[in-house]
């Protein structure tokens, strides 16, 4: 079992490039960077991913999709909308990064404390019919239906604190009560998708459940949101396994969107969705990279996260630290 917390992580995640374009190589670059002067690294469990199956993509996706990023790659590149692109190596890149949140998955499973998926290219806009929003394949959803197909989970919450909406996510669960999809996002925006009645169909009526925010939502709209609505749904849904779209656009200094997060806030969210899991699910939270477009927010956000948990583990290694009884 292992007793730390484990980061998939690799340097290959650049090679999905895109030229001059926010969701950059530069990106992982960044987070290496912020990584390294922190310390993360050497207090983490650190693990290559390895690469996704098509039959493991194909749960979330239709093969439409997978033959379209394959044979783009295949012919060198080029844009499947006006915001996505598709480099040579892109194919296997998406592949890795779907990999990554499987490996995530099967490390809290064998008893990791949680695993931190660092993938790139991101997911949450992939829908099954369409790859979107800088998405090829929706990784976290990928890692969801395999934690289903593979470890017999028949209740899983994804919580998606993207700045966007995650509509990928959303349309592939639409009528699966097995997922609870869960996110917050500026609205309107990008994708113009997670308006409050969208709450899922079918046999999934109710298991999808936007939050909506105005643009300009600080921290303490946001812990209140994540206190007052999302702790509850995810009580009354009792997951087995907590996902978490780790976008990091919701911060002040981003490019691309318009809200107030600041670094600490990401740490207190991190906070609550620890004390949620430990509390519903101890162990089994994997946290999977969307978006976040300003490097250095970016990477001291990533840090804030880990160290959440990395402090913890810290204390329970050294059990004089004067900290180990408080949270
Ligand atoms: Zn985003």
């Amino acid at each position: 079992m292992e007793a730390r917390p484990v980061i998939i992580w690799s340097d290959r995640y650049t090679e999905h490039t895109t030229g001059d374009h926010p969701e950059s190589p530069r990106r992982i670059a960044a987070l290496r960077s912020a990584f390294e002067a922190n310390g993360i690294f050497e207090r983490s469990s650190v693990l290559e991913p390895s690469p996704a199956s098509a039959e493991q993509v194909l749960r979330a996706h239709d093969e439409h999709v997978v033959q379209l990023v394959e044979r783009a790659a295949e012919r060198g590149g080029g844009w499947l909308d006006p915001d996505t692109y598709v480099s040579s190596a892109s194919y296997e890149i998406a592949l890795l990064a779907a990999g990554g949140a499987i490996n995530a998955v099967d490390a809290v499973m064998a008893g990791a404390p949680v695993a931190f998926a660092f993938s790139r290219p991101p997911g949450h806009h992939a829908e099954t019919r369409r790859a979107m929003g800088f998405c090829l394949f929706n990784n976290i959803a990928v890692a969801a239906l395999h934690a289903r197909a593979v470890h017999g989970l028949e209740r899983i919450a994804i919580v998606d604190w993207d700045v966007h909406h995650g509509n990928g996510t959303e349309e592939i669960f639409w009528e699966d009560p097995g997922v609870l999809f869960v996110s917050t996002h500026q609205y309107p925006f990008y994708p113009g998708t997670g308006a409050l009645d969208e709450r899922g169909g079918g046999a999934g009526l109710g298991y999808t459940f936007n939050i909506p925010l105005p643009a300009g939502a600080d921290d303490d709209m946001y812990l209140a949101v994540f206190e007052d609505l999302i702790a509850p749904a995810l009580r009354d849904y009792q997951p087995q396994l907590m996902l978490v779209s780790a976008g990091y656009d919701a911060h002040r200094d981003d490019p691309l969107a318009n809200m107030q997060l600041t670094t600490a806030g990401f740490g207190r969210l991190a906070v609550i969705m620890r004390d949620l899991a430990g509390e519903l699910c101890p162990g089994k939270l994997v946290f999977v990279l969307e978006g976040g477009y300003n490097l250095i927010a970016l990477g001291a956000s990533a840090v804030e996260v880990c160290n959440v948990f990395l402090d913890d583990a810290q204390q329970l290694r050294d059990p004089r630290s004067e900290r180990n009884s408080g949270r």
